[in-house]
């Protein structure tokens, strides 16, 4: 089973100072900043996911990529661009997420494989038109009747694309988007990618469906699927399945979570192989809106709000797994929690997450280079660092699945 990360440039500064929380004084994004699979040991994904929209921007404005970034991707090819190391591959999309409000996608199957060879992508999906609507029923009556024209329109393309890449004998491997709104739709949308050509499909639109839903449409594709061809799940993670998934014939998927589960999750902000742990939360005193709000107001002192700040760090940097110095650490955020004004208390959680103290016990090259910086919620370095780590977590947590181990030996 293998895991692509979709790209949305998220990069951290290798020279970062977690102690005065400061930039190093030239730091050049561009040249300096690292990608997960550079600060790591190893890359935690077997591929990246590049969206064109996200690239060249769509329908709803500009990309996550300045017109510099974009002009160097095109230059410099996706390989480079990103530096990835052997064996890690690009696989290009077009982010159908970003113009699904429009009636068809504004991008022409042509202009979706010039993206693609322009930037040198080892795989390609489709053009394709997400379609939002499930139902298990086996009938046509009562549906929308654009999750159809939606699903015929992507299947339509997807033949489109099909002939493009042969005629210009493409060196980008094609995989086929398929749409659906119901299993028999999607069975019925693979069986025509099948008969198109394509021997890698990626199943889109699911990131909304009940994971039983999945496996009812997962099942009813294995009975039309080819041994030889391969499945990718578009935005699906739901590790406790994926033996199920791979049973009926997925290959690989891709996910933001276990990365965004780090900074944007209520709880789940450190992962572990057994579970996840909330990160301590340190709001930069000057980064705190409600904080800033309640220092001009007059209610908080500036003063005692920096003073807390630096304690409920000090804290935490020397704390060492005695109860004495949880408690010291535990009275520090409780000290800060009531003055950045919290709306809730997260102190029982972050009993647990101290006494567990998981970074001590994690392999991964960033915990063992940045110790508890990495559990403190604070500022989009150690944010994005923690989304790193559990990015290797969920690599771990796939190498060990029976699906893993019988298609990698
Ligand atoms: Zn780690």
């Amino acid at each position: 089973m293998k895991f692509y990360f979709p790209d949305s440039q998220d990069l951290v500064s290798p020279a970062y100072d977690f102690v005065r929380d400061e930039y190093q004084a030239h730091r050049v994004r561009q040249r300096d900043d690292r990608y997960a699979h550079e600060v790591l040991a190893e890359a935690p994904y077997h591929g990246i996911l590049v969206s064109k929209s996200i690239v060249d921007g769509s329908i709803k404005g500009a990309g996550k990529y300045s017109t510099a970034q974009r002009a160097r991707l095109y230059r410099m090819g996706v390989h480079k661009f990103f530096r990835l190391p052997p064996g890690v591959e690009a696989l290009g999309d077009n982010g159908a997420f970003n113009y699904v409000d429009e009636a068809v996608p504004p991008v022409t199957p042509a202009e979706t494989l010039d993206f693609y060879e322009e930037c040198g992508f080892d795989a390609g999906v489709s053009t394709d038109h997400v379609v939002f609507g499930f139902t298990e029923n086996h009938e046509s009556d009562g549906v929308d009747p654009e999750w159809e024209s939606r699903r015929r329109l992507t299947l339509g393309l997807a033949a489109d694309f099909m002939s493009l890449s042969r005629g210009r004998n493409s060196t980008v491997e094609p995989v086929g988007a398929a749409q659906g709104w119901s299993p028999e739709t999607y069975a019925d949308s693979v069986r025509a990618l099948q008969e198109l050509g394509y021997q890698r499909i990626a199943l889109g639109g699911m990131v909304p469906l009940k994971t039983s839903q999945i496996l009812a449409s997962l099942e009813r594709i294995s009975e039309v699927l080819k041994s030889d061809t391969q499945l990718h799940l578009l935005g699906i993670t739901r590790v406790e399945s994926m033996d199920d998934f791979a049973d009926l014939g997925v290959t690989s998927f891709d996910s933001t979570s276990a990365f965004r589960q780090a900074f944007m999750d209520d709880r789940k902000n450190f992962h572990t192989a057994e579970r996840a742990y909330v990160a301590l939360r340190v709001p930069q005193v000057d980064g705190n809106p409600t904080l800033k709000r309640a220092i001009l107001a007059g209610n908080v002192s500036q003063k005692d709000a920096i003073t807390a700040e630096r304690e409920t760090l000090k804290a935490l940097r020397t704390y060492d797994s005695s109860a004495t110095s949880r408690q010291a650490c535990i009275d520090r955020l409780s000290e800060y929690e009531v003055i950045c004004q919290s709306k809730k208390s997260y102190l029982a959680a972050y009993e647990e997450t101290l006494a567990a103290a998981p970074w001590t016990r994690c392999e991964c090259k960033i915990c063992r280079d940045h110790g508890i910086e990495i559990a403190i919620f604070r500022g989009t370095e150690r944010n994005k660092r923690r989304g790193f780590h559990n990015m290797s977590v969920l690599a771990t947590k796939m190498s060990k699945l029976k699906s893993h181990r019988s298609t990698d030996g």
